[in-house]
């Protein structure tokens, strides 16, 4: 974050023109506001840019909860811009940082028993919706007949904060499966 920073409050590039180039370019996704970084986002308020040690301490407690929830890093970025932060490759240092997570990733104890008792298949009553909802008129509610407008903007949003992190990602990658394909 530093550059940027350099760069907008001070007009100061790398010597490198394609290093300038590319530092102009990224900079235009943020902005300086009462003298710390932002960054814009889409249809939404600008993001405030923490720092690594910052970001740490906000997956943490996003991911543990006051309910101990342990979310799992999608999530935990999607409340985190929520709340209005932001930091750099957010995807990669939430999931980094929950693999450190003793409750929820270290050899906990998983139960395999349900934690309801299972009702035989010859009880079922199909449950018939009776408001105007047309999604489904029978069957048991699942997760996707929830689905509403608002959620799906949200997700649409978080996606499109998450891009830049996703071409990095696939840039990375790139050299990987050119070998691959070279071997061929
Ligand atoms: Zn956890």
């Amino acid at each position: 974050m530093t550059p940027i920073l350099q760069y907008l409050q001070d007009g100061i590039v790398p010597e490198d023109r394609q290093e300038a180039r590319r530092l102009r370019i990224w900079a235009l996704q943020y902005e300086i506001i009462d003298g710390s970084l932002y960054r814009r986002s889409y249809l939404g308020p600008s993001l405030k840019c923490i720092d690594y040690e910052e970001a740490e301490y906000v997956i943490r407690e996003i991911h543990e909860g006051i309910c101990g929830m342990h979310i799992r890093a999608k999530m935990v970025d999607a409340r985190a811009m929520r709340a209005g932060y932001y930091w750099l490759a957010m995807f990669m240092s939430a999931l980094r940082e929950i693999r450190k997570c003793e409750s929820c990733q270290i050899y906990a104890p998983i139960t395999q028993k349900p934690k309801l008792n299972l009702i035989p298949r010859d009880t079922f009553q199909p449950h018939i919706w009776d408001g105007d909802d047309d999604t489904c008129r029978i069957g048991s509610p699942t997760r996707r007949m929830r689905l509403t407008e608002v959620e799906n903007e949200n997700d649409l949003r978080l996606n499109l904060n998450l891009d830049e992190e996703r071409r990095e990602m696939a840039a990375q990658r790139e050299p990987e499966y050119k070998k691959k394909t070279e071997k061929y």
